[in-house]
């Protein structure tokens, strides 16, 4: 995703310190206190312009949504975005996701969502992609018991390659959809990406699955 330098970034996400955790570090284990409640916890990776998690925040209230998203000039689409709903069960981090054990303890979170990531797909990237074995054994271990991986992309390179390394990991697949918007689903949200691209006729890819 491209995004033009906004200089006032800085200050806008300091002014909304409230929806952006700015040293998200120190919740590490202590995230339901920040949230006041016990509600699970579900991340979004990559979170780009906060279509989907505040969608998703709106239509389960007693869930806690935190995204993160690494560039700045971005994320304050989705600060706004959150702003404009004014939901409470939503946190935003400003920082890159290969650091998920320093920001969250052992079993912290409930679901992961990886919508839309970059498919970086040239071989030699291949350790940037969101589903490459090291992001997996970050997701293992913040992840609960059972707690599930939601996968959404329009890339079926990037959905093949991810499947693939679900398995090798040891990741059960338990759905696998192939055309994601071929049925009517009313409980799915939208990300920005994907109403782009089902908008132009694309199949839309997800798969949810859990670690064994
Ligand atoms: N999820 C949104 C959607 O579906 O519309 C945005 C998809 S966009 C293709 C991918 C987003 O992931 C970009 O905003 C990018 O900056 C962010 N991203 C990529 N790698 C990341 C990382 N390691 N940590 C946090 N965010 C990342």
């Amino acid at each position: 995703m491209r995004a033009r330098n906004k200089p006032w970034a800085d200050d806008f996400i300091q002014d909304n310190n409230h929806i952006v955790e700015l040293d998200p570090f120190k919740y590490k284990g202590d995230w339901s206190s920040l949230f006041g409640n016990e509600h699970p916890i579900h991340l979004e990776i990559g979170t780009g312009k906060g279509q989907f998690i505040t969608g998703m925040a709106k239509q389960y209230p007693a869930i806690n949504f935190i995204g993160i998203e690494v560039v700045k000039s971005i994320i304050v689409s989705a600060v706004q975005n959150v702003a404009d709903t004014d939901q409470s069960n939503v946190r935003l981090i400003n920082e890159d996701a290969k650091d998920l054990r320093e920001i969250f303890q052992q079993n912290e979170v409930d679901t992961i969502y990886l919508n839309f990531s970059d498919p970086w797909p040239k071989n030699k990237h291949e350790k940037r992609r969101l589903t490459y074995k090291k992001f997996l054994e970050q997701y293992k271990h913040i992840l609960k018991e059972n707690g599930e991986i939601i996968l959404k992309t329009d890339n079926q390179g990037f959905f093949e390659y991810s499947l693939a390394s679900f398995s090798q990991y040891g990741i059960i697949l338990d759905e696998v959809t192939l055309d994601l918007h071929a049925q009517e689903d009313p409980t799915n949200i939208m990300t920005e990406y994907e109403e782009k691209f089902s908008n132009k006729g694309q199949p839309i890819y997800r798969c949810k699955a859990h670690f064994a």
